[in-house]
């Protein structure tokens, strides 16, 4: 090889270490981008959607009336409803558009007894579920809404469909 070349090879390689090393002095001192997840957590957007939970009245009754929306509206199939029509007496705050049935029963303030019908068990595959927000656009009642939780582990499966119990706590 002749001198000349070696040269410039040599001084090509020495100018790429240079550049090499100011980015890694610069970044040094900066804060870093990452973060060390699970200790730190970032801070979620007001409006995340992680997976859906059910809501409860004051009184602890389930606002779902089993209308079957969501179920149906599910485009993963993720959400499995059995109805049930007993009649428990329920005793519940109303939703503004409950309100405006004029045939319940009022008994106290804000509080009435309607016999509505409900779910006997409401189930939510939350390995299917992607997240959409479909199941809480349509329901009637207020009674499916998003949660922040998004992190979960299973073993199995089944251990991934969350029933009534379980999506009243997210
Ligand atoms: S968020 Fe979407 S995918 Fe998940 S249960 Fe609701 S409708 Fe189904
Ligand atoms: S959660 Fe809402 S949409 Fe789904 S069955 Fe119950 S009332 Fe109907």
């Amino acid at each position: 090889m002749d001198t000349k070349k070696e040269e410039n090879s040599l001084i090509l390689i020495t100018k790429n270490l240079l550049i090499g090393l100011k980015t890694t002095l610069t970044t040094f001192f900066q804060k870093p981008v990452t973060f060390q997840y699970p200790r730190e957590r970032l801070k979620l957007a007001e409006r995340f959607r992680g997976v859906p939970k059910l809501n409860i009245n004051k009184d602890n009754s389930l606002r779902c009336v089993a209308c079957m929306l969501c179920q149906t509206v599910c485009p993963s199939e993720a959400i499995k409803i059995k109805l049930g029509y007993v009649d428990y007496g329920n005793k519940h705050e109303l939703t503004e558009r409950q309100k405006q049935n004029k045939s319940l029963e009022k008994l106290e303030n804000n509080i009435y007894n309607d016999g509505r019908r409900h779910p006997e068990s409401f189930e939510i595959d939350l390995l299917r579920c992607i997240c959409c927000g479909y199941c809480e656009e349509i329901c009637p009642e207020e009674a499916i809404s998003m949660s922040d939780k998004f992190e979960f582990g299973f073993y199995t499966r089944d251990e991934g469909i969350f029933g009534i119990d379980k999506l009243i706590k997210l």
